[in-house]
């Protein structure tokens, strides 16, 4: 489980995130959604460290993570899987090479125990035997498997996964999300997905976060949403057409 409680972030005198709370489950595919702007992206960064708030406390099964020091966050990151907005993949090394690199931090495995662990994954994804393509010569579709394999390497207790479905046609997000929604499950992930994806909405959301100009608009489970009469949100969903 992951509690965020009051959460502030500024860039500047651009206020981004205003007091944010919220509680994701083990288990289950909690997704933050909202228009461009409103802040997802960077909350998903102040949760996982990689932006400081200026308040609020982010607590990974009640072990307070926002107070500790670098080297003490060293045992909680190890549990934390993350796909980046853009995949993220490092272009000069091959699929097999992005993945041991993520063990080479912070594991002590030995050469063939990473390699094999690598082809674990990649066959998790339906990548096997990609080994040795570069980032280059994948579609995006294969980018963000090779992204989520790499997220799953350390058998992640918390993943994250930023619009895990952008740039993808409808049946290839159809098939990332299936694979979040069954290694949540597989690994009883605390799991949280940025995305503008109405399909995911409806298809994994078992909690959903709405942000709207940086503020919690709205929280609630997808069938909580259609019902719901909130201006805002009929904006967002009827802006994104499913
Ligand atoms: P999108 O759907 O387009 O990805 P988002 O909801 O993820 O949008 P963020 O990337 O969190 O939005 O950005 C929210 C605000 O914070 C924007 O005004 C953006 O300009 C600002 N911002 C984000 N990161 C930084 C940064 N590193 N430095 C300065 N401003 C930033
Ligand atoms: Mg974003």
């Amino acid at each position: 489980m992951i509690e965020i409680q009051n959460i502030n972030k500024s860039f500047g005198s651009n206020h981004v995130l205003k007091g944010i709370d919220a509680i994701f489950e083990p288990g289950k595919v909690s997704l933050i959604i909202g228009g461009s702007g409103s802040g997802k992206s960077t909350l998903l960064k102040c949760i996982v460290g990689l932006h400081t708030p200026e308040t609020g406390k982010v607590f990974f099964d009640k072990k307070e993570f926002t107070r500790l020091s670098f080297e003490d966050r060293v045992p909680i990151r190890k549990e934390i899987g993350m796909l980046f907005q853009n995949s993220a993949l490092f272009d000069s090394m091959t699929v097999e090479q992005n993945i041991v690199f993520s063990l080479d931090m912070f594991t002590n495995m030995s050469k063939a125990e990473k390699v094999d662990r690598a082809n674990f994954c990649l066959e998790r994804v339906n990548l096997a035997g990609r080994n040795d393509l570069y980032p280059a010569e994948l579609s995006g579709g294969m980018k963000k498997r090779v992204g989520i394999a790499r997220a799953i390497s350390m058998n992640p207790k918390y993943l994250f996964c930023d619009e895990p479905n952008s740039g993808l046609d409808p049946a290839t997000s159809i098939v990332i999300d299936e694979l979040i929604q069954e290694l949540t499950e597989e690994y009883n992930c605390t799991t949280v997905v940025v995305t503008h994806d109405m399909n995911s909405v409806m298809g994994i959301g078992q909690y959903i976060l709405f942000l709207h100009k940086g503020e919690k608009f709205w929280e609630g489970s997808s069938q909580d949403m259609l019902q719901a009469d909130i201006q805002e949100l009929n904006d967002f969903v009827f802006a994104s057409p499913l």
